[in-house]
């Protein structure tokens, strides 16, 4: 549906590039150096307010996860949603795209972008999400 209204989640640490392949990106404090995801007005360890994105590893490993069975308005059911550790130290939470009786603790798992939720009016959200590793 070429002309369905889509807006993309979170654009200021979440890249869809044109010719590549989505990625998140890491915060660095510029004053002290610790890392965040997602970035932040200020870092908590040491109230600095800048900082230096790069993108990170596109491949983690599954940390924990849950299922959702109850659809919520906008989001279908089952829905599973996990934590993956990336190599930086990093743990991000995300919908993990894979059916839930294939998911296991450990399983690699890579950051893609995907529709995570569609309002009455049609209206899609793109974030991202995990989806096993190539
Ligand atoms: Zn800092």
């Amino acid at each position: 549906m070429a002309d369905q209204e889509q807006v993309i989640f979170h654009p200021n640490f979440f890249k869809i590039p044109e010719d590549g392949k989505p990625y998140l990106t890491e915060a660095k404090c510029t004053k002290c150096g610790q890392l965040w995801f997602p970035k932040l007005p200020i870092c908590p360890s040491c109230l600095n307010e800048t900082f230096e994105d790069s993108p990170m590893d596109r491949v983690g490993t599954l940390y924990s996860y849950t299922v959702m069975y109850i659809p919520q308005p906008g989001l279908k059911a089952p829905l599973a949603i996990g934590y993956v550790d990336f190599a930086n130290g990093l743990r991000v939470g995300a919908q993990i795209d894979v059916p839930p009786e294939n998911i296991r603790i450990g399983m690699s798992l890579q950051v893609d972008s995907a529709v995570i939720r569609e309002d009455k009016t049609g209206k899609q959200t793109i974030s991202y999400v995990f989806r096993p590793a190539e």
